[in-house]
């Protein structure tokens, strides 16, 4: 392995790698493991990032699974125009304000201004409801739930970032009616749970399941719920995905309506608005995951979602061994190849005569693939493959005779171990406080707070003010983020300890309601 090292430092490993620490410059660091481990390309057009085969694999991954479990359901899909007059957007006036300011617009073609500009959707709800209020026409239309698989725009103006917060992205978004308010929550919380489905089983990233304050909430619906996530490195919170019951507001707006099925009275039936749901994941997700558990040598992918799950490497082929040898070796690596892939293995070999085994160790490592095998002449001499794991280095020897059965199991051990170690993180960076002077220094140490809290949107916008840094502020870490915290979401999960009268709001002395999450965040 020293031989290794040195013909990895021949051949220029340094320059291929990357040559920032994670923890030391982590924008940077960001930037370099998209573009060096070739998921990610930039744009000319700010905002906008090229997804590379190997991270659209991903977003194909969480495609097939939540398209899989919505049709379950009972969800089909469906495409509208990307296009929304200006009329329809502006019918529900909490949404449209809250979306205003990202809205994109087409004012001109060619030559020609528009006689009226349109607006490219930033969500869907204003381009199909007026389409719902058509197709609803009696309780045996409902419920009706489509879904889209499209991208949608924000001309956001906060700081872009790949993957987690871009001008286009790709996501689905969900949106159903129902009679009645129950089956719309029961809806809510199914698709909550899928979402975290997506992140905790398939990118191995914890989050946790609550509630979004008043403040927070989606421009227009009645509740949104949310699966949030945590970035270590920043110490700084992410929403990373959100089910939303819109109540009657837009059933209203857009006169949505059925005859009251249980009227049986004398002449005209009551009509009643249909109960309404909206719910998106977008590929924000898989920045999340890659901040989760990408090191200093790159990428390293959670196995269910890993494009490539295991490259097997030919090792100790120099001038002293025969011809024959040679050949064995690379008979036997095809042979481990093709038995992975049988029982359903994505494995590949890396026979490029040109590089040695230490630069493709490098090269494969930087793009995240879980599983390494090492096999040469010393290998076959004793029926053996060397594995190496991407997310913590073990080694281990494998019987070739074994190689299916063993490389599908440790597959599984890294997908559950990555995700015990990314819990014990998130768990760790969550402080359960209750006075006030506590608040802002657990957000300097890039944590995350559980406190008692009173939901008003005045004492929400006042933590926000005074948990920002100030500029002359030198005592704590000059790369922890500044802004001011806002709530994350009012976890379902609630340690005890809240009664009523008793526990105090951590911000303002008045009766807490609620244990709630805030932080600072992307
Ligand atoms: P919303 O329709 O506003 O509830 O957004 C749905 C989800 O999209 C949010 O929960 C975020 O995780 C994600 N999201 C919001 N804005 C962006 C963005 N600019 N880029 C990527 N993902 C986003």
């Amino acid at each position: 392995s020293k031989k290794v090292k040195e013909d990895a430092k021949i051949e220029g490993a340094a320059l291929i790698g990357i040559d920032v620490k994670k923890e030391q410059d982590f924008p940077n660091w960001y930037r370099q493991v998209l573009t060096k481990g070739d998921i990610l390309d930039y744009y000319d057009v700010s905002g906008c990032y090229i997804m590379k085969p190997g991270s659209y694999h991903i977003w194909e991954t969480i495609q097939k699974f939540f398209d899989g479990e919505i049709k379950k359901l009972g969800v089909e899909n469906a495409y509208f125009p990307m296009f929304v007059s200006s009329k329809a957007l502006e019918k529900e006036k909490d949404h449209v304000e809250g979306f205003a300011p990202e809205v994109a617009w087409v004012t001109r073609a060619g030559s020609s201004d528009l006689e009226e500009p349109i607006a490219i959707r930033p969500t869907s709800e204003t381009v199909m409801y007026p389409y719902y209020a058509k197709w609803i026409r009696s309780h045996r239309d409902l419920p009706l739930k489509i879904n889209q698989w499209n991208s949608v725009v924000r001309w956001e103006f906060k700081h872009p970032q790949p993957f987690l917060r871009t001008r286009e992205f790709l996501w689905q978004e969900g949106h159903t009616a129902f009679l009645t308010e129950k089956e719309a929550m029961e809806e809510v919380y199914t698709i909550l749970d899928l979402y975290r489905q997506i992140y905790e089983d398939l990118l191995a990233v914890p989050v946790i399941k609550g509630i979004k304050s008043e403040k927070e909430k989606f421009a227009g619906g009645l509740k949104t719920t949310t699966v949030e996530g945590f970035i270590p490195t920043t110490g700084r919170g992410i929403q990373g995905g959100t089910s939303h019951c819109l109540g009657q507001n837009f059933s209203k707006m857009f006169g949505i309506t059925v005859e009251d099925p249980k009227f049986n009275g004398e002449g005209e039936k009551p009509k009643l608005h249909v109960w309404q749901n909206s719910w998106g994941i977008t590929t924000r997700t898989i920045g999340v995951m890659i901040m989760t558990h990408g090191d200093d040598k790159g990428l390293v992918f959670p196995p269910r979602v890993a494009n490539t799950q295991v490259i097997v490497i030919p090792c100790g082929i120099n001038a002293k061994v025969t011809d024959d040898d040679r050949n064995a070796v690379e008979y036997r690596i095809s042979r481990i190849v093709s038995d992975l892939c049988a029982v359903g293995v994505r494995a590949k070999s890396d026979m490029r005569d040109l590089h040695s085994p230490g630069y493709k160790f490098n090269h494969w490592e930087l793009r995240g693939v879980p599983l390494r095998i090492e096999f040469g002449p010393g290998d076959m001499k004793k029926s053996q493959v060397l594995s190496v794991r991407r997310d913590n280095g073990v080694k281990t020897p494998i019987a070739l005779s074994n190689v299916e059965i063993e490389v599908p199991k440790l597959l599984e051990t890294i997908q559950s171990d990555m995700f015990i170690k990314a819990k014990t993180v998130f768990d760790s960076r969550i402080k359960q406080i209750t006075e006030w002077e506590k608040f802002v220094p657990a957000l300097d140490s890039k944590n995350v707070v559980l406190v008692p809290w009173c939901e008003r949107d005045d004492c929400e916008d006042n933590i926000k003010e005074r948990s920002s840094r100030q500029p002359d502020d030198t005592a704590v870490d000059e790369k922890a983020p500044s802004m001011g915290a806002k709530s994350l979401c009012i976890p379902f999960d609630q340690p005890e300890g809240i009664v009523k009268g008793k526990m105090k709001c951590v911000a303002c002395n008045q009766d807490a309601s609620v244990w709630c999450l805030f932080g600072r965040s992307y």
